[in-house]
């Protein structure tokens, strides 16, 4: 955790460069008017804004019972430590770490490295009247984390990572028991030691724990085949206000409402997960990512969904518009001659001979896992769908172009930052009957928001999930902030006009990211007002005293 940056993302040290994507400077350039070679701002410097930190507020009373709990050393009022745990990952988040507005730090970060000791935090704070934040990754971009601004009640920051073992595998079931705060890393290094695979792999995988998937109920990229998190994970233990909450690693059951599912994207709002009993399958012989082309996005979509009506069984399912096409191949590292060559043939081809029109066409990636010959086999059904909607393969060479693009995307989001350019996510879930009426409205709302603000900005998407009755859009948004304007109002605008866009359309708040402070606004327009009230009795009832997060999802 220390190595992590307190004002971007990822790690201090690693910054996103674009002197070796040559494409990357005239298309900024085009799309958003931004010259990226210009020298951006300087990373801040903790030594100026150390004097911003508030002093701690933590009554001795609460630090000894604290300090019997953990032991001294893992009880910290570091500033800098107390400054990494106040927030996440959000634009919000990072346009003020940045400027030395810090919020409502915790006033201690407590690491408990058992089950029972965060069961002894838990009772510590409660009789000393403090709030509990739990703390996994620290990579939520919902507002998750941050303490309101007017709490007056000690806060602390329960950082999980000490908990982050594989505790047993039980072969027979493909079930394995997990301490909650380990990061994805370190899940799949201890299973794989063992032959297995949780497969779940979200863009924030390296610095994301599973504790922190389970409480936003998140996503990752395989998971069409593997699943979301709601359905890996089995069974749970966590620590609430009340005892031990315990839930059986059963495939089913019918004892009422499903605990589990309450405490899936429950934001450590009804106790601090320390465990999971998760479903692992077997490392597969072959894993293989392949790239195809679409002539529209329209096409794309429809390919997708007879895929996912289908009898094939893809790991990833993903097809980008044309703007994030465009966005992909202007990423690319330095292309080498015979790159250049390949795709100027390739154009000339896909133009002359299959009539695509090429600043309109979709980069596309359909994933396969198992064995040679069910990887074989797959290829060959999703391929004849493809080509059914007009698409074709163009090899495995793009998806090693989009792994790269994993890698740099989140650092691109400082790179820019630095650059006075705003960008950020919108996602979100709908049958797929609605999916163009979804992507039209969003990408007429966030035209519209640009055009208030008079500011030049770009707006693109990808489908990143597939199920069998809908999939999840992905949209990716960017613009000059206006010199003088406060970017986070103008990103405010930007934000509230895509997801309002959402709900008007009939599709969720939001896929995998939560619900946070983001989001909460909308959460009603999704799940109505008797929605809202199931939730609040669910919190109320659970933690009266409200001292587990409190002010998130509602
Ligand atoms: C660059 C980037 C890419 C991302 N990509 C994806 C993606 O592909 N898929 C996806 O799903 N999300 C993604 N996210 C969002 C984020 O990574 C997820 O929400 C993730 O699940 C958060 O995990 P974390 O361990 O960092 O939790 P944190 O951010 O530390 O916490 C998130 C919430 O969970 C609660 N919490 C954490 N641990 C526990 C616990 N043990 N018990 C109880 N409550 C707990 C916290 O209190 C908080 O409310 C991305 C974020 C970024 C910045």
């Amino acid at each position: 955790m220390a190595a992590q940056k307190w004002w971007g993302w990822g790690l201090e040290g690693v910054r996103f460069a674009h002197e070796d994507k040559p494409a990357l400077r005239p298309f900024i350039r085009e799309v958003l008017g931004v010259d990226i070679a210009r020298p951006g701002a300087a990373a801040p410097r903790w030594e100026d804004l150390r004097s911003e930190v508030p002093e701690p507020h933590l009554p001795d009373g609460l630090r000894d019972a604290l300090i019997e709990a953990v032991g001294e050393a893992f009880v910290s009022t570091d500033a800098l430590d107390r400054v990494v745990h106040a927030r996440g990952k959000s634009l919000r988040d990072l346009v003020r770490q940045r400027r030395g507005d810090f919020g409502r730090v915790p006033d201690a970060v407590v690491r408990p490295g058992s089950e029972e000791e965060v069961g002894a935090v838990l009772r510590a704070a409660l009789s000393a009247g403090a709030v509990l934040i739990a703390f996994g990754g620290g990579t939520s971009i919902s507002g998750s984390l941050e303490a309101p601004a007017e709490e007056g009640r000690p806060v602390l920051s329960v950082d999980l990572a000490r908990l982050d073992r594989v505790l047993d595998i039980d072969v027979t079931s493909r079930l394995a028991r997990v301490q909650a705060g380990v990061f994805g890393p370190h899940l799949e290094e201890q299973l794989a030691a063992r032959g297995y695979t949780f497969g779940h792999f979200p863009d924030s995988f390296t610095h994301s724990t599973l504790g922190g998937w389970i409480a936003t109920r998140s996503s990752g990229m395989q998971s069409d085949r593997y699943g979301d998190i709601a359905d890996l994970v089995k069974g749970l233990r966590v620590v609430t206000p009340s005892g031990l909450l315990v839930t059986r690693p059963v495939p089913a059951s019918s004892t009422g409402p499903s605990i589990r599912e309450m405490v899936l994207g429950s934001e450590g709002r009804l106790g601090l997960i320390t465990e999971a009993t998760v479903h692992v399958r077997p490392i597969p012989a072959r894993r293989e990512i392949l790239g195809y082309l679409f002539p529209s996005f329209a096409d794309g979509l429809e390919a997708m969904g007879e895929i996912a009506a289908s009898e094939c069984r893809v790991s990833v399912t993903r097809v980008s518009d044309a703007p994030e096409t465009r966005f992909s191949f202007a990423t690319r590292s330095d292309p080498t001659v015979i790159d250049r060559l390949k795709s100027a043939a390739l154009k000339t081809y896909l133009s002359r001979r299959r009539g695509f029109d090429v600043g309109a066409m979709c980069l596309s990636f359909l994933g396969y896992e198992g064995s040679q010959g069910h990887v074989a086999e797959q290829r060959k059904a999703a391929g004849k769908i493809v080509a059914r909607h007009g698409g074709l393969c163009i090899g495995a060479s793009p998806g090693a172009l989009y792994d790269q693009k994993k890698f740099d995307t989140p650092y691109i989001r400082d790179f820019l930052l630095d650059r006075g350019v705003a960008a950020d996510v919108s996602e979100t879930a709908m049958p797929w009957s609605r999916l163009g009426p979804v992507y039209d409205a969003v990408r007429a709302a966030a035209n519209g928001a640009f055009a208030e603000l008079g500011v030049q900005g770009y707006i693109m998407c990808h489908l990143s999930h597939s199920y069998h009755s809908g999939a999840c859009l992905y949209f990716t948004f960017a613009f000059e902030s206006s010199p003088g304007a406060e970017m986070i109002d103008q990103y405010g605008v930007a934000k509230s006009a895509i997801q309002q866009a959402f709900v008007d359309t009939g599709a969720t708040l939001s896929h995998h990211h939560a619900v946070g402070t983001e989001h909460a606004q909308w959460l009603e327009q999704d799940i109505s007002a008797p929605g809202v009230a199931m939730l609040r009795a669910l919190f109320d009832g659970t933690d009266p005293g409200g001292h587990l997060n409190p002010g998130k999802i509602v």
